[in-house]
């Protein structure tokens, strides 16, 4: 399998007949309003990698959007919360379905609060990943070797960390509770863009 990087946005035949897509985005940093997203990298069960370098002139990536948005195609995040909150505010969309792992790991992996990528992915999969080139610039025109490889590696695991996650959210009784945090992402993600990111709303105070 390759990863391929795409200017602007997807090709239109990518990912057709697909039910689920690993999503990840890399920005010029973490402030949401102030921060442009500049990559966003996709993968299917199988098949290639697709990078695609945003113009952050314009946005305009129709294929893009369109995926994201489809309500037949199962968007698969780790720590989704911050990658749906960028592409609302950038792109316009709302996100939907999704799935997060990290939120997962947190229902399923109570003996831990080790819920990073890196460490679910060592721990449940056996594979290590590198972060090295996580803090790089991925406003530059053209990303590096290293950079690309980086990208592709934060999407290359997700499929198999949800089937993995399902079986321990299963066993601990606690699927459906994951499905209805999965259910509001979108909307805790349009909370913290709207303003309520430090605030929780169902905290009494
Ligand atoms: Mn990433």
């Amino acid at each position: 399998m390759s990863v391929i990087v795409h200017q602007g946005d997807l090709p239109a035949g990518a990912f057709v007949g697909v039910s689920s897509v690993a999503v990840d985005s890399e920005t010029l940093g973490l402030r949401l309003g102030r921060d442009p997203l500049c990559l966003v990298q996709l993968k299917g069960p199988e098949g290639d990698t697709h990078l695609v370098q945003l113009d952050r002139a314009t946005y305009d990536a129709p294929n893009l959007k369109r995926l994201l948005t489809d309500p037949k195609v199962l968007k698969l995040f780790h720590f989704g919360r911050f990658d749906i909150a960028m592409f609302q505010i950038h792109l316009g969309v709302i996100t939907a379905p999704v799935y997060c792992t990290k939120i997962a790991s947190k229902l399923a992996r109570t003996y831990t609060d080790r819920h990073g990528l890196r460490d679910v992915t060592r721990e449940l999969l056996g594979v290590d990943i590198s972060k090295a080139q996580q803090s790089s610039d991925w406003g530059a025109a053209e990303l590096s070797p290293e950079q690309i490889a980086y990208a592709a590696s934060d999407v290359a695991h997700l499929h198999a960390l949800r089937d993995r996650l399902d079986l321990m959210l299963a066993r601990e009784g606690r699927l459906a509770l994951a499905q209805a945090c999965f259910d509001f992402l979108p909307q805790r993600a349009a909370l913290d863009v709207a303003g309520w990111d430090e605030i929780d709303i169902f905290a009494h105070t």
